[in-house]
């Protein structure tokens, strides 16, 4: 039996450029190194000239995939672009995208950012109906359905898949004509609009990434939304959106970077609010508050200015260490962390809060506490700015499977045991609620409550093309 290259689920960076007369591969280039901590794996540019497509991918960070002479042979008016994120699986260039196929239609490109959650029956039809498949990503499932869904334009195809397609998608798509932006109708993964010069568009994964290309934010694209960008400027209509919506609050916790705005608030202020929270839930005494670095920067300066206690720098991160740097081996675990961070000297004697934005698979905060430990820290109290993950993701971040959640099957006693520590506290899913509730009618927290926004049909999956 053929052995296809399996693709889990994946929260990556996608973007979209219509700009007649502007170099579109170096701005997709620039966007894409400000979306780089969606995903590190593989990184690749399509663009258009209104005749022909071209495009370049490779794996590897965005520095390391382009250069002078392949961003030379980008050319056109539109581009799409990928940053691909994966944890587990092998790496492999099968799945770096965006794909490029050519239809009916023309040549059609497509960045996608999420997971389908039933790919499996998609996949069926597909293969039914005669089509190949080269691999398991529900990328290329929604790359074939486009070219072969009824109707003779885009739009009309679009609303066909919108149709058939459950689970996340935010989708970026090249035709002939016009660059496409897709949001999925829960709106599980944030996409934004942007405004380039006079006549360009821009649209991408994260408001950060705008400023970058001086470009200026427009607003969010709406859940179930199709937004066109061509000659005759920015065309958008909505389809049905699903009620309540669900974007994802593992954006607001870790993903998202803290200068870009979801759902029109600062997730920079979001994070600090967090942090505070945490403080109220869980206060202790202490002489200094320090976070991990660097994702839970601005957790920790919320948690420290509401309990009072001075917010300090304890451990320094090599800025340097990518997801593609040379493995220490599985049985150095420890070595990894030590790679990456170095305590400072002077938390001699201190009774530390360590604040991390969330405990995953737990393989992490041991190490640091040791290090810490090692370097004199008298007590260490370990504080969590986001609830215990007990399940699994099946819309786009590939945390980790049931059992490795040490939250799934460990009591927090037991995890402060495991790691460690003085005393464990975890932000309570009522309190992320209040703090992320404002702003809209809905988000996933299918993670923190195993309550799943659509009905999951990834697991079989899943066992099925491996
Ligand atoms: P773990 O508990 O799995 O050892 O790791 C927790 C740490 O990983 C936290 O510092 C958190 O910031 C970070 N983290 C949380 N989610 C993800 C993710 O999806 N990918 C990566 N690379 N790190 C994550
Ligand atoms: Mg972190």
């Amino acid at each position: 039996m053929m052995m296809l290259p399996r693709k889990l689920g994946e929260a990556c960076g996608v973007c979209g450029i219509y700009a007649p007369g502007v170099d579109v591969a170096r701005v997709s280039f620039f966007v894409l190194y400000a979306l780089q901590h969606r995903g590190q794996e593989c990184a690749g540019i399509c663009t258009g000239d209104g005749r022909v497509a071209h495009i370049h991918k490779g794996m590897g960070l965005v520095s390391q995939v382009f250069n002078e002479d392949n961003l030379r042979w980008l050319r056109g008016d539109l581009a799409i672009g990928h940053t691909r994120y994966s944890t587990t699986g092998g790496l492999s260039l099968t799945n770096a995208q965006p794909y490029l196929i050519e239809t009916a239609l023309g040549p059609l490109g497509i960045a996608h950012n999420g997971n389908l959650t039933n790919t499996s029956s998609l996949r069926r039809d597909l293969l039914q109906r005669g089509v190949g498949l080269t691999s398991s990503s529900d990328s290329e499932v929604i790359t074939q359905m486009l070219a072969g869904a009824p109707g003779d334009s885009w739009d009309k195809r679009i609303a066909a898949f919108i149709l058939g397609a459950e689970g996340a998608y935010s989708l970026t798509i090249l035709t002939r004509d016009a660059v496409y932006a897709v949001r999925d109708p829960w709106g599980f993964r944030p996409l934004c609009l942007g405004k380039l010069n006079e006549s360009g568009w821009v649209v991408a994964s994260e408001s950060c990434a705008l400023g970058t290309i001086d470009a200026t934010f427009v607003r969010e694209i709406n859940p179930g939304e199709i937004v066109r960008l061509d000659d005759s400027g920015v065309t958008s209509w909505q389809t049905e959106p699903a009620r309540p919506s669900a974007l994802c609050v593992f954006e607001y916790v870790y993903f998202a970077r803290p200068d870009s705005l979801l759902e029109g608030r600062s997730v920079h202020r979001v994070r600090r609010a967090m942090g505070a929270r945490l403080a109220q839930e869980h206060p202790v005494d202490a002489d200094i508050v320090i976070g991990v670095p660097d994702s839970a920067t601005a957790h920790t300066i919320g948690y420290a200015n509401e309990a009072g206690i001075p917010y300090g720098e304890g451990l320094i991160k090599n800025r340097y260490i990518g997801r593609t740097f040379i493995q220490p081996g599985a049985r150095l675990r420890r070595r990894k962390v030590a790679l990456k961070y170095n305590p400072l000297p002077d938390l001699s004697g201190k009774r530390i809060v360590l604040v991390d934005d969330s405990i995953v698979r737990g393989t992490t905060s041991g190490p640091i506490v040791a290090l810490l430990r090692q370097a004199g820290a008298k007590e260490i109290h370990m504080r969590v700015a986001s609830p215990p993950i007990c399940y699994p993701c099946f819309m786009g971040v590939d945390m980790a499977k049931r059992e490795e959640l040490i939250a799934g099957r460990m009591s927090v006693d037991q995890i402060a045991a495991h790691i460690g520590v003085h005393s464990l506290g975890y932000l309570s899913l009522e309190a992320l609620r209040d703090i992320v509730a404002p702003a809209s009618n809905g988000h996933c927290e299918a993670c923190f409550s195993g309550e799943y926004p659509v009905i999951v049909r990834h697991e079989s999956d899943r066992s099925m093309f491996q």
